[in-house]
């Protein structure tokens, strides 16, 4: 007998029959003898839907009335799970992150799990019955209602696995895994059978949302077992572990995976003084501002000025703009512009450790495309390129064609 803690994202539950297949596949779950915790998101569209209708009264919402409202969404798909499977003869209790009680910092709207109370969860199992938790929030040591970030249900997952140290924490979702890059991308992607906790971190920090980074973070700091498969199909999924596997020579490829990031704005100054403390008063207002630079890349200096570019999240970049524009004038700058039609291509994969070249051949694949690289950034396991937003698809398309990474298709080998 096993402990399985599941968590169904919005798609899963989208609807009143998928709810009741979910109900029906917890089921089965818990007829082979597991202890099942299951967590859920809202019903997909509908975190949208709330944060739309408190936009119509404050385009600039954010905070504590927010997190009131978004946590709404989830408190409806508790319910409606627990009532299906009640119908169906088992016992449910259904809690919101509140009532587990899931404790997290202040940060309203980004709130961050410190501590969860499993003593409720671990009484209702004795009891045989089957747990459901609302997934994407929490509550602060005031008793205020906070939310995780979008896309938090997956770290609820993985906190309360390694809170209640479930055997394993599974993920379903609308794909069957982890995938080469977005299957909605490139129709070739393939599935995974197992990726680095490294390497998993890595993509869902580059823009591959399939996981949360939280919960990817959380389950490499607590070694929780965690697997992504699909709701929707039979199947193993990806697992997602700390090693490499030596034997699966298609898993050992240097490249991984392709993540792209839609989010990005660039921002740039041109003859700026090269002079010491240049790039705090550059980025010391933009974090003041509590705006996250992304990347940065400055100019060596020649005639005694400098260059200096950094991307932002586009949600940020007016007001990145206005700041960079104050200081330009202050700094006496050349020239200070920004473009938020940019993205951000990456490549990840353990493999770039022991291989040399990758970052060359990665330029030359995208030039065979006329794609003009405008930043680069790298570290030991990814090179992540800015690139005009029009390339997108052409990029990340180019890049998973030349790095082989397309399903092996063997009747056309044939
Ligand atoms: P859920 O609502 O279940 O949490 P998400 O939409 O958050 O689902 O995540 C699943 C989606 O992630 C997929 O539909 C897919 O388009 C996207 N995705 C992005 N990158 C990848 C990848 N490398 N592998 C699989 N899916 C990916
Ligand atoms: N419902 C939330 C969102 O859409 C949380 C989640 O689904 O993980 O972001
Ligand atoms: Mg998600």
């Amino acid at each position: 007998m096993a402990l399985l803690v599941q968590k169904y994202g919005g798609t899963s539950v989208g609807t009143i029959e998928r709810i009741e297949a979910v109900a029906e596949k917890i089921i089965g779950y818990k007829e082979q003898g597991n202890d099942m915790v299951v967590v859920v998101s809202a019903m997909s569209g509908e975190t949208n839907r709330l944060t739309d209708l408190a936009r119509q009264i404050n385009p600039k919402v954010r905070g504590r009335e927010l997190d009131v409202l978004l946590t709404t969404g989830e408190q409806v798909t508790i319910a409606l799970l627990a009532i299906a499977l009640e119908k169906r003869g088992f016992h449910a209790r259904s809690y919101t992150g509140g009532q587990v009680k899931i404790l997290t910092d202040n940060a309203h709207n980004k709130a961050r799990i410190l501590s969860i109370d499993a003593g409720n969860i671990d009484k209702d199992l004795k009891k045989g019955r089957i747990v459901v938790v609302a997934g994407f929030q929490g509550v602060d040591e005031h008793g205020n209602i906070t939310t995780l970030g979008r896309g938090g249900s997956d770290t609820t997952g993985v906190a309360l696995a390694a809170a209640l140290k479930a055997d394993e924490c599974q993920i379903f979702t609308d794909v069957d895994g982890v995938y080469t890059t977005d299957p909605r991308v490139v129709a070739e992607a393939r599935r995974l059978d197992q990726i680095t906790f490294e390497e998993m971190l890595e993509m869902a920090s580059l823009g591959s949302k399939v996981l949360q980074i939280r919960a990817v973070e959380f389950a490499g700091k607590y070694d929780v077992p965690l697997r992504v498969l699909s709701s929707f199909e039979e199947g193993q999924g990806t697992l997602i572990t700390s090693e490499s596997n030596e034997e699966d020579t298609v898993e050992q490829a240097v490249i991984s995976g392709i993540a792209f990031n839609r989010d990005e704005a660039q921002l740039t100054i041109n003859g700026v003084p090269d002079t010491p403390g240049v790039a705090f008063q550059i980025l010391g207002p933009i974090s003041d501002a509590n705006i996250e630079v992304d990347m940065i890349l400055q100019n060596i200096g020649g005639d005694g000025t400098t260059d200096f570019t950094f991307t932002v999240h586009r949600n940020d970049f007016e007001t990145a703009l206005t700041k960079l524009q104050e200081t330009s004038e202050k700094l006496g700058a050349r020239v200070c512009s920004g473009n938020n039609k940019i993205v951000k291509l990456s490549i990840v994969g353990v493999g770039m450790r022991s291989h040399a070249g990758i970052a060359s051949r990665m330029f030359e694949i995208l030039a065979k495309e006329g794609i003009n690289i405008l930043m680069i950034s790298t570290s030991e396991i990814k090179i992540s390129v800015v690139v005009d937003e029009k390339y997108l698809e052409l990029g990340v398309r180019a890049l998973h064609d030349g790095f082989d990474l397309a399903e092996y298709d063997e009747e056309a080998a044939e």
